[in-house]
């Protein structure tokens, strides 16, 4: 990894703020960003001057690789703040390993840790009057990694550009959420990039997931591409079952997103003497527990909605709706996740990193 320790990050604030101009009580998730943002530029290989500047359009080639060939990776994690005014990240070293594996394997140099660090404190004090305090408030933030090397030729670049977006986000409710199990479309193949953030693997899932949005589905439970035999995860969220009272999700692998929800959630879970099972789950034991009624919850878990409940499933063209629970697991999940980030409860894990 190359290093640029000795740079500090050079900072040109923003002369005025937008912050009176946005509404936080009505933001549509990822739509509205903050005063600044991070850029460091990967030239001669080395990662190199580290900036922090007014959030605003960039100037890049149309010839630059990532408009050619998708050579671009990304993150997502949130900042909170407590009802002091401090404010945290959650498990942020956890984003750092995973946007470096994922540049690893998009063959984008990996970036250092201690800049990722120094930069994400830096521009949460700029922009801390933008992280709203109250549960469910937070600002999410998006780092990327993009190839910016001119040229058409289909190799990897020698130049890129890291940034960090910032976006307030409100609590959200994903309301009903109902799913398609896939049948014909997959979004990952063993060997290839599903393990990765990788920007080509959503874009990819667009066009399968209008079909599903079509037939009043908003989401796609993706299955293994060989047979679409097991359940694998959704568009950015990994996905659980609850089997009576038995947590069940798919083990990781190359196909899989590691996700830091899921992770956490496993660990809840384990805490509270819930018997959980991570191992491989297929389309018909989730039919036939459907169809027996010991199929109880079924719940996404990932970063932007932290927990989101399904209401039904569709396989075959047939529709399986799921009992409401109360409580659920996925309400307990999400309860807790939240008060650990929130800082409105202890942190048995670890988890919480204090910036501010
Ligand atoms: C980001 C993402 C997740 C969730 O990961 P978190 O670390 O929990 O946010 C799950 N699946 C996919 C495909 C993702 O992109």
């Amino acid at each position: 990894m190359s290093l640029i320790t000795s740079q500090k990050i050079h900072i040109n604030k923003a002369s005025s703020s937008r912050i009176n101009d946005v509404d936080f009580n009505n933001l549509t998730f990822g739509s509205v960003f903050t005063d600044h943002m991070f850029e460091c530029d990967f030239i001669d290989g080395n990662w190199q001057n580290p900036t922090i500047k007014p959030y605003g359009p960039i100037s890049i080639s149309p010839a630059a690789k990532v408009f050619h060939y998708g050579q671009a990776v990304f993150e997502g994690m949130k900042a909170y703040k407590d009802d002091h005014g401090k404010v945290f990240l959650f498990r942020p070293k956890e984003n750092l390993k995973r946007i470096n594996k994922s540049s690893v394997r998009m063959a984008i140099p990996e970036f250092p840790k201690d800049v990722f660090f120094e930069a994400m404190h830096k521009i949460l004090e700029l922009d801390k009057d933008w992280i709203k305090s109250g549960l469910g408030n937070s600002l999410y933030i998006r780092p990327f990694v993009m190839a910016t090397q001119v040229g058409v030729s289909a190799s990897p670049s020698n130049a890129y550009k890291f940034m960090i977006l910032l976006s307030p986000a409100q609590a959200y409710y994903t309301g009903e959420v109902r799913v398609v199990i896939a049948q014909q479309y997959s979004r990952a193949a063993d060997g290839g990039v599903g393990f990765a953030k990788a920007a080509g693997n959503y874009g990819a899932q667009f066009y399968p997931t209008n079909l599903a949005r079509e037939k009043g589905f908003q989401q796609v439970i993706w299955t293994d591409s060989n047979e679409h035999k097991y359940l694998e995860e959704a568009g950015t969220m990994n996905v659980f079952f609850r089997i009576n009272n038995t947590l069940i999700t798919a083990p990781t692998n190359d196909r899989i997103l590691d996700g830091i929800t899921r992770k956490s959630v496993i660990a809840i879970a384990e805490k509270n003497n819930i018997t959980t099972e991570v191992r491989k789950i297929t389309v018909s034991e989730l039919v036939n527990a459907a169809k027996d009624g010991s199929l109880k919850e079924i719940f996404g878990a990932g970063t932007a909605a932290v927990i989101s409940p399904v209401s039904a499933f569709s396989y075959e063209e047939t529709l399986y709706e799921l009992p409401k629970q109360e409580p659920s697991f996925a309400s307990e999940f999400k309860k807790e996740l939240m008060e650990i980030q929130h800082n409105l409860t202890e942190d048995p894990f670890n988890w919480r990193y204090k910036v501010l």
